[in-house]
């Protein structure tokens, strides 16, 4: 083959295969073979099905034989995480009490991928049920970053980060629920958008806290990822939640950068804790803005010492409520030892969920309970509404909000697994914008002097992906020149 195609960008793949230089299937068996000689190391999936993608590749070749090219992208694989519904492919959720189990039906993007002619190529690893911040609590083994093998990928949508950072595929989709997409894509060097909440059809993820979860893609560059968020976005009766308002044409818009566009700076996020490196990286991003006239301005978001509290308050008490529904009766894992109904319940929970899952449904059932849920639930539902009064307010004095992504770059295995505290702090700057329901991007902004990429945050006001997206295509450029 005389072309490396995880060189290339999505969108340069595609205009291959629509030109006939070059067939999906022939691409696809690319990326088959990338997947097999590089996932027994790095493990970004839990699952890849050569004759599904290539019957897949075969129909778009036709289609595209007969001119029938509906999307840009038509052609190029795109791998997802394994907590969203492909029909017909097995969806673990990277835990064990959903083995054996396939799904039934597509969830609403995976519709629409099919739709625009993708190729889903498989299915990547997560932490189980996206409960984590570094991919070492999936049962199928943690997922190992790309740029470093001895560091983390981040989580818990580490597979798809590591998939597309490792040149497995070029295309992924994650899901973000307090920083899932973005700390991943901030740790493996590649850009990632959580969207709006009711952006994306949340149909077919399945849940983990239904007030936060929202499905995100990752891409090479901010021109694919744009034009992957116009692909997988939209309305969708059967989510209730999503919100039907016009979907744009995000690429279009990308090059008028942060021309005419406010930053915000918010001082609570450069604080104690964050690692010198990330600081000085992010800081250089800032001066080089101010060099390139961008309008920056300093801001207060106040109650972002509150946002963990609140977020695993809120987060655990949905997922309890949500993960009820495994019970061993009707799919998934069943316990063999079984005297009893209660044996069938207990058992098969206790030995299906993982451990981080077991604390977070206790967690939550204990926020929830008689007596305590004045004191935490009701109580975190508050501070989340000072949360969204707090970027209203910060909204008013800028478009943007720049932050770090993380606090660090990616850790050592094991470091955080033996105090779950450090590990919820890995997601101090992520989790406040799922509170507020507003979309947030990571975007590479450069490496500490051991190689390892540092991630930068943008936030935007709701439905405004466009700013976020042209701000992050200002500082990809900026860094390309750099
Ligand atoms: N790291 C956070 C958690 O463990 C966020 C996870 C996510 O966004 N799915 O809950």
């Amino acid at each position: 083959m005389d072309s490396d195609f995880e060189k290339l960008k999505a969108r340069e793949i595609a205009a291959k295969i629509h030109s006939r230089v070059i067939s999906s299937v022939e691409v696809t068996k690319y990326f088959l073979d990338r997947i097999e000689s590089l996932n027994p190391e790095i493990n970004a999936f839990i699952s890849f099905d050569h004759e599904f993608a290539l019957s897949q590749a075969k129909r778009i070749d036709n289609r595209i034989g007969s001119n029938d090219i509906t999307s840009p992208l038509m052609g190029v694989p795109v791998a997802i995480k394994d907590n969203i519904q492909v029909s017909g492919l097995p969806t673990t959720c990277a835990s064990r009490i959903l083995s054996g189990y396939k799904a039934v039906f597509d969830a609403g993007l995976v519709e629409k991928i099919k739709r625009a002619g993708l190729v889903i190529i498989g299915k990547t690893n997560l932490d189980e049920f996206a409960m984590g911040s570094s991919n070492e609590y999936s049962y199928y083994g943690p997922v190992k970053n790309p740029i470093d093998n001895t560091k983390v990928s981040g989580g818990s949508s580490g597979g798809s980060a590591a998939a597309v950072a490792g040149g497995m595929v070029p295309l992924a989709i994650g899901s973000d629920t307090g920083g899932s997409v973005r700390l991943p894509a901030a740790f493996c060097g590649v850009p990632a958008i959580r969207p709006s909440y009711g952006r994306i059809s949340r149909y077919g993820l399945v849940a983990f806290a239904s007030s936060l979860d929202q499905i995100g893609p990752f891409a090479l560059d901010v021109t694919d990822l744009a034009m992957l968020l116009s692909i997988v976005s939209g309305y969708d009766y059967r989510d209730s939640t999503s919100i039907n308002v016009p979907i744009p044409d995000y690429a279009s818009i990308l090059k008028s950068g942060l021309n005419g566009l406010r930053v915000g700076i918010p001082k609570e996020y450069f604080g104690d804790g964050i690692e010198q490196t990330v600081r000085l990286a992010v800081n250089d991003v800032i001066r080089h803005l101010k060099n390139d006239n961008v309008e920056l301005v300093d801001i207060s978001l106040p109650t972002t010492k509150y946002s963990v509290a609140v977020y695993y308050v809120i987060a655990n008490a949905e997922a309890s409520s949500n993960l009820a529904r495994y019970d061993g009766v009707r799919y998934g894992y069943r316990s063999d030892s079984i005297e009893s109904l209660f044996d069938l319940y207990c058992n098969s929970r206790s030995e299906g969920f993982g451990q981080e899952v077991k604390r977070r449904i206790m967690l939550g059932t204990y926020v929830l309970s008689a007596g305590y849920y004045d004191a935490y639930y009701r109580r975190a539902m508050k501070v989340r509404t000072l949360i969204r009064d707090d970027f209203n307010r910060a909204f008013e004095k800028c478009e943007l909000i720049l932050s770090p992504t993380s606090p660090s770059v990616a850790f050592d295995f094991g470091e955080r697994l033996v105090d779950p505290l450090k590990m919820y702090l890995s997601d101090i700057y992520t989790v406040a914008s799922p509170l507020a329901g507003i979309p947030a991007m990571s975007v590479p902004c450069g490496k500490d002097p051991s190689g390892l990429p540092i991630g930068l945050q943008l936030i935007g006001k709701r439905f405004d992906e466009e700013s976020v997206l042209q701000g992050a295509y200002h500082i990809e450029r900026m860094m390309d020149v750099v």
